[in-house]
């Protein structure tokens, strides 16, 4: 019970990394502090669960250092809690000291064109939702019964959705990829998959590890356009380091210079094929005959104006049409105003903030990607939770925040089960987790993850 404890007391929305990172900063930088971290979902982790692929394991092992912060006995995790529905946050103020916004990018953006609508069309939030077992996507049948599927947007989730599209199967089943989304894959028909970006190679948004991943892929030839190269290879001499590797990984693909006899055979074996095409927009979304479902994709065939930084696509008159059965829209995620009363930026999608301070609003903040928009690896949430954690801890060491004795989560969790909301403590995560641990290890994989909310309500009651 929180009733005895006196210090500042904190109650941090969302438990990805940038909820944890914030709440692990303010434990470490001040011993009388308590804070509590709630997630709409009973389990905790945000999109390093729900985001990341699953054969990139070793990205997960952040959950052991969140783990650990949530075992801290200043720190409690509240699951299955959706602030603004069961809670607002104008309870939560009233209820801590300080209330911190961390709740990440939960919708996404969207292309604007004609045929966006289509039966075919899926987003990369709800695709990637799906084979990672986000209970609202578990349901989505995204088509595999086709031999093309385009994705929209070259990032790395781009590259993680053409990824999952390709690799041998055999290698998905030994993830964490959910086993519904296995089964589907086994049947998928998909042999092809373009990955479309409206600039050029010297702008490409993926990174090295992801591009190799694809070059290097068993059973699959990566496609370049040599057109999209020219000048490319002049540039290199005064572009920085990172980028300047990533264009000579793609500049060997194109030329096939150094590949050995065996690459050679490799790819000319390979059954499927990965494109990646620049300096394409997407125009419209183009019906089957019935007016239903998705056809075929049309692309405009930009150039590129300016230089640097600021260079830009500009559509010619030129058009390219791609038949295909699935387009998967990776343009970007999104974040929402869970509540009328928090200012937000709409033209960024973000909370309207100063340095992590949610403006004209005391004791309120902000982290991660709601704060700074949906860019950047879990590094760069890190040091985001970090900075927003510090300046919390300097405006109450300064007084800048009410210092009065709060009730934190004692009244909160009264209010919940007045509310008939059943709470997930991180000991009932513990459990799930449990269960999903065994239930992996009867398939061979690291866990069997659960989708189903009522199981695991259930789970944690027993
Ligand atoms: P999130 O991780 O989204 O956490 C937000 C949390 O808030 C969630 O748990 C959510 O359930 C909760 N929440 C939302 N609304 C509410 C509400 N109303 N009430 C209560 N709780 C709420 N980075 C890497 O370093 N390596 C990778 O391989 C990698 N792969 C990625 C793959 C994908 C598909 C995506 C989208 C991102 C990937 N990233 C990767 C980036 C990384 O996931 C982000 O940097 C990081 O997760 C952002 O942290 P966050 O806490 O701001 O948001």
């Amino acid at each position: 019970s929180t009733c005895s404890q006196t210090g500042p007391k904190v109650c941090i929305i969302g438990s990805g990394p940038a909820g944890f990172y914030t709440a692990q900063q303010i434990l470490k930088g001040n011993p009388s502090i308590h804070v509590d971290i709630l997630d709409r979902l009973p389990l905790p982790y945000g999109l390093v669960r729900f985001g990341v692929a699953p054969d990139h394991p070793e990205v997960k092992n952040v959950i052991n250092t969140f783990a650990a912060t949530a075992e801290n006995e200043r720190c409690s995790f509240v699951g299955n809690v959706s602030v603004g529905k069961d809670v607002s946050i104008h309870e939560l103020q009233q209820a801590y000291n300080v209330v911190v916004l961390s709740y990440g990018a939960e919708a996404d953006r969207e292309l604007g064109i004609p045929g966006e609508g289509l039966v075919g069309v899926e987003s990369a939030r709800s695709f990637v939702g799906w084979y990672n077992g986000l209970p609202e996507h578990r349901h989505l049948q995204p088509n595999l019964n086709t031999e093309v599927a385009v994705v929209i947007g070259q990032g790395n989730v781009a590259l993680d959705i053409a990824r999952i599209l390709l690799t041998p199967i055999r290698l998905l089943q030994e993830t964490d990829i959910t086993e519904y989304a296995l089964e589907a894959l086994t049947r998928s028909k998909i042999r092809r998959v373009h990955v479309v970006g409206r600039r050029g190679p010297l702008q490409a948004a993926f990174t090295i590890k992801e591009l190799r991943e694809m070059v290097t892929m068993p059973d699959c030839r990566t496609v370049f356009t040599a057109e999209d190269f020219s000048g490319v290879e002049e540039a290199l001499a005064g572009i920085p380091r990172p980028r300047k590797r990533l264009t000579e990984l793609m500049l060997k693909s194109v030329t096939g210079r150094g590949q050995t006899e065996q690459e050679v055979q490799r790819l000319a074996d390979a059954s499927r094929e990965f494109y990646v095409k620049f300096l394409r927009s997407p125009i419209q979304v183009l019906p089957s005959a019935d007016g239903k479902r998705l056809r075929a994709l049309e692309l405009a065939v930009n150039v590129l104006e300016g230089s640097g930084k600021s260079v830009r696509a500009r559509s010619t008159d030129d058009r390219e049409v791609i038949d295909c059965g699935l387009i998967l829209r990776s343009v970007g995620y999104r974040s929402v105003a869970i509540e009328k009363s928090i200012p937000f930026d709409h033209s960024h999608g973000t909370i309207a903030h100063e340095n992590g301070k949610v403006n004209g609003k005391q004791g309120l903040y902000c982290s991660g990607w709601v704060k700074r928009g949906p860019t950047g690896v879990i590094l760069d949430t890190m040091s985001d939770g970090f900075q927003t954690g510090k300046l919390i801890l300097r405006d109450i060491e300064s007084g800048v925040v009410s210092a009065e004795t709060r009730p934190g989560s004692e009244a909160i969790l009264r209010h919940l089960s007045n509310k008939g909301v059943q709470t997930v403590s991180f000991d009932d995560w513990k459990r799930i987790d449990a269960v999903e641990i065994e239930r992996g290890r009867e398939r061979g994989k690291p866990r069997e993850k659960l989708t189903d909310l009522k199981e695991m309500l259930r789970i944690c009651t027993e």
